[in-house]
């Protein structure tokens, strides 16, 4: 935990490396993002971007903790995309029995890296 400043609304707070916006701002973007998906349920992924603002880190992660329905395709969508990384990271945990652990979590490195999750 680290003290930083919120790059909204400047108010220092504090929060591990991968935050750059505090709580409550955050909970105003989350705000923000429901009433567009809702307003806007055919919406596209680029177009949820662009007229809210907001990163596609933030969605991926309220998708991640199932803060965000279904209702719209594009949300649907990554929740499936989200859904098959998940299940690719599990086969290789999964294969940890066959490989080095050592290998294994390389691997998951990788694969973190590679999709941001
Ligand atoms: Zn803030």
């Amino acid at each position: 935990m680290d003290e930083r400043i919120c790059e909204q609304c400047k108010n220092p707070f504090f929060a591990d490396v991968n935050n750059i916006i505090c709580n409550q701002c955050t909970e105003l973007l989350f705000d923000k993002v429901k009433l567009y998906i809702e307003e806007n349920e055919e919406a596209s992924m680029k177009q949820i971007i662009e007229d809210t603002g907001v990163a596609k880190k933030h969605i991926d992660q309220w998708i991640r903790e199932g803060r965000l329905e279904a209702k719209n395709k594009a949300i649907r969508d990554e929740m499936e995309k989200l859904r098959g990384l998940q299940k690719d990271l599990k086969s290789i945990l999964l294969d940890e029995n066959n490989n080095q652990q050592e290998n294994t979590q390389k691997q998951v490195q990788k694969f973190h890296l590679k999709h941001h999750i």
